[in-house]
Formats: C-alpha cells, sequence, structure tokens
C-alpha cells in the first residue's frame, strides 16, 4: 500500500489531474466526506488530504511515503529528511512581503507578521535589517491594520486579498510551486512501486510544458 499525503485546498484540487493521469481517482470527495483517508480507483494507493503544514511531517515520519506541498511550507518546515524529486508547478503564487499602500519602505527595525517564522527571519537577516517577528496562525493581512505589525510576509497570488484590506505587495521572497517530496526509506524499501508513479508524473509534466 502506498500512502500520498496531499495539502487540502488549492493544492489538493491541483494536484487532482495529475493523479488522475497516473490512474488514482479517489472515491470520496473530501468536501462531501469527513473520511480522513481517501481510497482510490487504486487498490494500492491512498491519499490522506492534510493541513499543508502537517505533509512534512507525515513523509518524514514514514507515516505516508510520497506527499504533495507548497515549497512555501517545504521552506519552513526544513526538508533534510525527505527527497524532493519534482517540482509539479501546481499552485503557483509568490511569497512576498505586504505593507499598507503607501507606506514608507520597509527599514530600520520592524516588525513582521507571518507564518513562515523561519523563513522571514533568515530573508530580513541577509538583508541586514532586524526584524522582530510575529508568528501568526492566518489572517495576516489584519497585523498592519491594527498595528501589530509593520508589514507581513505572505503568499500572494492574483493580489485581491491584499488589496481587499489596503495592503501592497512589496518584495519577491521566492516563487513557490507546490513539490512531491518521497520519504527517504519508502524511496528504497517501494522503489517498485514509487519510481513508476514519479515517471509518470514527469511525462504529465513534460506534456503540459510542450502544449
Ligand atoms: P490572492 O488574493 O489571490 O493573492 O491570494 C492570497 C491568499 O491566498 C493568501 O491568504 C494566501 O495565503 C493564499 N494563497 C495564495 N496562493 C496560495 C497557494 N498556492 N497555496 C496556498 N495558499 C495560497
Amino acid at each position: 500500500m502506498l500512502t500520498i499525503a496531499v495539502s487540502k485546498g488549492r493544492i489538493y484540487e491541483d494536484a487532482l489531474p495529475l493523479l488522475e493521469e497516473a490512474g488514482i481517482v479517489p472515491i470520496d470527495d473530501p468536501k462531501k466526506s469527513r473520511k480522513l483517508i481517501l481510497q482510490t480507483s487504486r487498490e494500492d494507493v491512498r491519499l490522506v488530504i492534510i493541513r499543508a503544514t502537517d505533509v512534512p511531517t507525515f513523509v518524514e515520519y514514514g507515516a505516508a511515503d510520497m506527499g504533495i506541498a507548497g515549497k512555501d511550507v517545504l521552506l519552513e518546515h526544513g526538508a533534510e529528511n525527505l527527497y524532493e524529486p519534482l517540482d509539479l508547478g501546481i499552485a503557483g503564487c509568490r511569497l512576498m512581503t505586504a505593507a499598507p499602500v503607501g507606506a514608507p519602505p520597509i527599514s530600520g527595525r520592524i516588525r513582521v507578521a507571518t507564518k513562515y517564522v523561519k523563513t522571514a527571519q533568515s530573508y530580513f537577516a541577509d538583508l541586514g535589517i532586524q526584524a522582530e517577528i510575529i508568528k501568526l496562525y492566518g489572517s495576516m493581512e489584519l497585523a498592519p491594520l491594527v498595528s501589530l505589525a509593520d508589514c507581513i510576509v505572505d503568499l500572494v497570488d492574483t493580489g485581491n486579498t491584499l488589496k481587499a484590506n489596503g495592503l501592497e505587495a512589496r518584495d519577491l521572497i521566492t516563487h513557490i510551486t507546490s513539490r512531491l517530496v518521497v520519504n527517504k526509506a519508502s524511496m528504497k524499501m517501494k522503489h517498485r512501486d514509487i519510481q513508476p508513479l514519479l515517471d509518470q508524473f514527469e511525462v504529465t509534466l513534460q506534456q503540459r510544458n510542450n502544449s
């Protein structure tokens, strides 16, 4: 049995066609079912649909053999115990700093609200900016509006969320896409099952790039 951990939400939606190309179609719809383990059209493959930040943990401990997670989550978590063989090119967005529209440029000693504590810390340290990082678990956009922070570090896709809250994107930290990660022991022990899946994903990605 192969267990694949997939981040809930947009990543799951974007991963479905890729999985389908590999013959993996979930039998239940996670939006309608409360099941945490989804059986699939392949008897030997099951999916666990979990919070994005939990995907590397499941894969690292071998609770899932493979996972699909955003690079943002992998950067923050650290991925030393995982293989990251494929950039799936899905759920693309940018990790950026953002501040209230018209606020002065980010400089001096600042407070930054984010859920990406380590990534933000190392980003501002590299720039020589003294940043106090305030960990939040969601609604980062609120922080500058109520003077909790001067700026935020968050994912930006269309920019609509920032705009709706009077914020603007400032500096690009890095481009983000979802990656396939594989547990190191599974890669060895279940190579015969995992390698064909990796090959199929690669073929699909090639076809997408060529079309
Ligand atoms: P947008 O308004 O389109 O710029 O989207 C920004 C909001 O969606 C923020 O709350 C982000 O945290 C979230 N978001 C955008 N892209 C992604 C992604 N690829 N994966 C997860 N969350 C995302």
